[in-house]
């Protein structure tokens, strides 16, 4: 590859811990808090929201700025509302910090100082609100490389909590998330000329270079896609960390990298193609969460990602509705529409995935993770994901465990279930054809339209041969986010990163 002319870095906020309010690096304050705080140092603070709530009942519910006795001069604050009723969770914290961020950024604030939440009725509030403040705080790509001096929105975040070193640490471990995340929305959010799949392979690359803890390798070779993953081309980027060992679990990741997704011969027509670059964001999860890993380096664990990049494109190379392709487990697949390409690309990397595990894994999990179908945005709406279990994973949890783990972080999932429908579905009925890809309608508009497609991911890796009646059971989640990932103008969000990290890698580093 040729020498770029500048070094591709992910975005990171510079961040430090702050042991006196009385510093004076900072030219605002963001309390970020469900009650007023009753900490002694935050008792002035504390007595001007009150001031201001006297004469205005709204700064209750909608925060306000004050002027305070202090170096910084100005008080952001930014409540989370109510955190007790039945339906409230921990992204009450992250969206009032990133409001509470936006609302300083607004106001002048070149330096904010955040001050990170005591209530403990969410165990992570605190890391929860830095990460919602570092979200507000991301500059896209683009704009970064393009208009370079703009590619920091402050001179520094100041972290202030009453006990320093815990905020020590959770600086540090934010940071390792953020990098991340960053890296995830940076792939994610690349317009589809930025993030073409050449340009995908050359920004992991770059990411990943001198670090002792990724092994990384490239499939571009259109032999090799003939021959190894005959339902994909394009690029497949392979990502893989070994911890320290003994190794007790094995992380297998497939992404969905459709860097745009015209819809192919089945072309997306009547305006619905806007927003189309964001259909990689499956695979730019997988990189961000293999930055995270690579920064946390957990102990005992070992995390394949596979990165499934591709432009779904309309032309005389592109495929076609009716083709009979066998995929790489031998299953023979009818294309019943080229929109249905997500599940086409990972289709044979998860076949590998399997043959991997059949040849030694130690407790491994596969999972593919996907921005696969409108369905799951009816289903969910907007800022959820949907996880769906095979037998084996079923019975150990696995739905559950990322459920859990994902609410602790404001990363939340719903459970469905794949059903026996969703097999007979994808069953072909032609003669020589065993699976059906998909029906000729959109998901949105197909009954268990987003289940489905996880029945058509087992049957054509040949996963249905690892269930509970199998004598090698392999475990297997789907993870469809295409309500989580985010739409545009939103930056994308780069879930389920922390649902992932809380699930499989909290406890570990
Ligand atoms: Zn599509």
């Amino acid at each position: 590859m040729s020498q770029l002319p500048y070094e591709i870095l992910p975005h990171i906020v510079p961040m430090k811990t702050v042991k006196s309010l009385n510093d004076s690096d900072y030219d605002g304050m963001v309390l970020v808090s469900h009650t007023l705080p009753s900490h002694l140092e935050l008792g002035s603070l504390k007595a001007e929201v009150e001031k201001a709530i006297k004469i205005d009942k709204s700064v209750e519910t909608d925060g306000c700025i004050r002027e305070v006795n202090f170096p910084a001069q100005r008080l952001i604050y930014s409540p989370t509302g109510p955190i007790n009723r039945d339906y409230d969770d921990a992204r009450s914290y992250s969206e009032a910090a990133a409001k509470g961020i936006k609302r300083a950024l607004k106001a002048g604030v070149t330096s904010p100082l955040l001050i990170l939440p005591f209530e403990r009725k969410f165990v992570h509030a605190d890391l929860v609100t830095l990460l919602g403040a570092l979200e507000a705080l991301y500059v896209p790509i683009q704009f970064r490389e393009d208009v370079p001096e703009k590619n920091s929105k402050i001179k520094q975040l100041g972290v202030w909590g009453p006990d320093p070193s815990a905020v020590n640490t959770i600086i540090s471990l934010a940071l390792a998330l953020e990098i991340g995340r960053s890296v995830a929305r940076d792939i994610g959010g690349g317009d589809p000329e930025r993030m073409s799949p050449p340009r995908v392979e050359e920004y992991v690359t770059n990411i990943f270079k001198n670090n002792p803890h990724i092994k990384l390798q490239v499939i571009k070779d259109v032999e090799v896609f003939k021959k190894e993953y005959p339902l994909h081309n394009g690029r497949i980027l392979m990502l893989e960390y070994e911890g320290e060992g003994p190794i007790d679990c094995t992380l297998m990741l497939v992404g969905k990298g459709v860097t745009y997704d015209t819809g192919g011969a089945d072309i997306k027509a009547g305006g619905v193609m806007a927003g189309m670059s964001r259909d990689k964001c499956g695979a730019a999860a997988v990189a961000g969460f293999l930055k995270v890993v690579s920064e946390l380096k957990p102990k005992r664990i070992k995390v394949i990602g596979a990165m499934a990049m591709v432009r779904n494109s309309v032309g005389e190379e592109c495929y076609v509705s009716d083709e009979i392709i066998a995929s790489r487990s031998k299953v023979r697949v009818r294309v019943g529409n080229t929109d249905a390409e997500g599940r086409m690309a990972m289709a044979d990397l998860l076949c590998q995935m399997k043959e991997k595990v059949v040849s030694g894994e130690i407790n491994p999990h596969i999972m593919t993770l996907a921005t696969l179908t409108g369905h799951a945005c009816l289903t969910v709406g907007t800022g959820y994901s949907i996880v769906m279990d095979n037998g084996p994973a079923r019975e150990n949890g696995q739905s559950k465990l990322l459920q859990e783990a994902g609410s602790i972080l404001g990363d939340p999932f719903e459970i469905s279930t794949i059903r026996r429908e969703d097999f007979n579905f994808h069953k072909d009925k032609g003669e020589g054809v065993d699976v059906l890809q998909c029906n000729n309608m959109p998901s949105s508009r197909t009954p268990r339209g987003h289940q489905g497609p996880a029945a058509f991911l087992i049957l054509s890796s040949g996963l249905d041969k690892h269930g509970l009646d199998s004598s090698v059971p392999i475990k297997y989640s789907h993870l469809d986010i295409a309500a989580s990932a985010g739409d545009y103008p939103d930056e994308p969000t780069a879930s389920p990163i922390l649902a992932l990290y809380a699930a499989y890698l909290e406890g570990r580093h």
